[in-house]
């Protein structure tokens, strides 16, 4: 590392932020992921962790495939068999890292490893060499560091240093640390570890007390040089540090921390909305950098201010994280050539089958909706525009519902040059309409979740809706996007089925 003042985003969305429950991503959603990040200008991706199953083994080797600019990184704990599992798994990176990790704290010693101090030296300048032999770039953490006791953590960090660690990770793993305190740790590590000049010391903050952030950002001031994070903050309990979030605060306030980093923050809500999307987590509104009020003024006081001058109420600009323009983009007389163009311009490079298909659909929306604006747009291409094969799709649907009648819906779909039709009751009309659909698809679908979100704006605004479906032991998640709410619903529950087919 050759620049004193850059601060290393070492992104683990993959990993950690994957173990927050139900936010478990397949293969394919994990390598778009990934492109997403190295766009994004993360330095290193944690792509898994290979020894646990299969699952993360194989996303963990097509990530190193793929992913060029980035390096690649595996965990492992501190056992042969894990290191072998990440080596394995990140043969095809052209940069790749191992983090290997044990804990270091006296609650986790004594309850979960049941070794002492001396044993626990040992097992981690073990692994590290073993590591090492295989991969140049080793990453060591001291599970547990912030309830670890110092001297012990100072040792610790010397050892696996001088067995060829060149990070350091500090996890505050059960977000217990404040952020004068965690800063002190940080200049406790860089004065009190000899050999501190040969590794750079990271940082990985948990968010129990809601400090992920603050913690990350205490230690970059206090010489860490790497920051752990993941992309909405997602993570196990309450989360991980959020990457947006630390990005733009050593961005904004550069005055205080005179450091930078390589990320890209103009791509921050594209890789934000992927990862919501897969994971099936909506970002809230209220939510610092990406959250869809994070740059909406609606006190008239404001309004006044930010026309006679943007920086009175604005520290950012929206359109440095990446939220483009606000205004009108197009409406129903917007020709394909203006639709490809503005599609381009957010980012959406489509072959031509697949703008025509878009834009059919687009002509449609246009129709029921004055305006159409880049929200809408990003909508209509994801509903539209599916790397998932449509086995099945739906042609029509009839609904009835009231106070004083049974729901019943009537639902037909085209598969494979034919069409099918189906009358159903149930609790509700969704409920009415997914039993249609499960009679005629003969996928019995259990609805594990089920969420409704305006996309866009105003009454006419695009309905998203997002399920989670569980057929058999396989559970997908999917979205459906449409004016009006129950086809949205129905569209939502048919892309599940193609994905579970898939
Ligand atoms: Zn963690």
């Amino acid at each position: 590392m050759k620049d004193k003042n850059r601060v290393v985003i070492f992104d683990t969305t993959l990993r950690d932020g994957e173990q927050a429950p139900g936010a478990s991503m397949n293969e394919k959603e994990k390598l778009e992921i990934a492109f997403s990040l190295e766009r994004l200008g993360v330095d290193i991706i944690e792509a898994g962790f290979p020894v646990i199953s299969k699952g993360d083994f194989n996303s963990v080797t097509s990530v190193a495939r793929h992913i060029k600019k980035a390096t690649v990184c595996g965990l492992a704990r501190s056992l042969k068999k894990d290191i072998d599992a990440a080596f394995e798994a990140l043969k095809m990176a052209k940069h790749k890292r191992i983090h290997v990790f044990l804990a270091t704290s006296k609650i986790h010693r004594d309850a979960k490893l049941k070794k002492n101090k001396d044993e626990i030296v040992a097992l981690a300048v073990q692994a590290v060499k073993y590591a090492k032999k295989k991969v140049a770039d080793i990453e060591f953490s001291p599970e547990d560091a912030s309830r670890t006791e110092k001297d012990f953590l100072y040792r610790i960090i010397e050892e696996t240093i001088k067995a060829g660690a060149k990070t350091v990770n500090i996890p505050d793993t059960v977000g217990y640390a404040i952020s004068n305190e965690f800063g002190q740790l940080i200049q406790g590590i860089k004065n009190n570890v000899p050999n501190i000049d040969k590794a750079i010391i990271s940082v990985h903050c948990h968010n129990d007390l809601g400090l992920g952030v603050a913690n990350s950002l205490a230690a970059v001031r206090n010489g860490a040089r790497q920051v752990e994070c993941t992309v909405n903050g997602i993570g196990e309990r309450a989360g991980n540090a959020s990457m947006e979030e630390i990005v733009m605060a050593i961005k904004t306030r550069s005055d205080i921390f005179n450091c930078s980093t390589n990320i890209v923050t103009q791509e921050i809500v594209k890789v934000s909305r992927l990862v919501s999307k897969f994971t099936g987590f909506a970002v809230a509104p209220n939510k610092a950098i990406v959250g869809n009020n994070a740059f909406r003024h609606e006190a008239g006081i404001h309004q006044d201010g930010i026309i006679k001058e943007r920086t009175t109420y604005e520290i950012m600009r929206p359109e440095d994280v990446g939220f483009v323009g606000t205004g009108l983009v197009l409406g129903k007389h917007s020709g394909r050539h203006a639709f490809k163009v503005r599609l381009k311009s957010l980012g959406i490079d489509l072959k031509d089958d697949q703008v025509d298909k878009a834009f059919e659909r687009f002509k449609n929306v246009a129709d029921k909706k004055k305006e159409v604006f880049d929200e809408d747009l990003v909508a209509i291409v994801e509903d539209e525009v599916k790397l998932v094969q449509n086995i099945w799709n739906l042609v029509s649907l009839t609904t009835m519902s009231g106070t004083d009648i049974p729901p019943k819906a009537t639902v037909t779909l085209y598969s494979k040059g034919k069409k099918f039709k189906k009358s159903s009751g149930g609790d509700g009309p969704v409920d009415a309409c997914y039993k249609a659909i499960d009679a005629l698809t003969k996928m019995k679908g259990e609805l594990l979740d089920y969420a409704i979100q305006s996309v866009t704006r105003g009454k006419d605004a695009l309905g998203e809706v997002t399920v989670k479906v569980k057929f058999r032991d396989k559970i997908v998640i999917t979205r459906g996007t449409s004016t009006d709410i129950l086809e949205a619903s129905a569209k939502a529950y048919i892309n599940a089925v193609n994905k579970a087919l898939s």
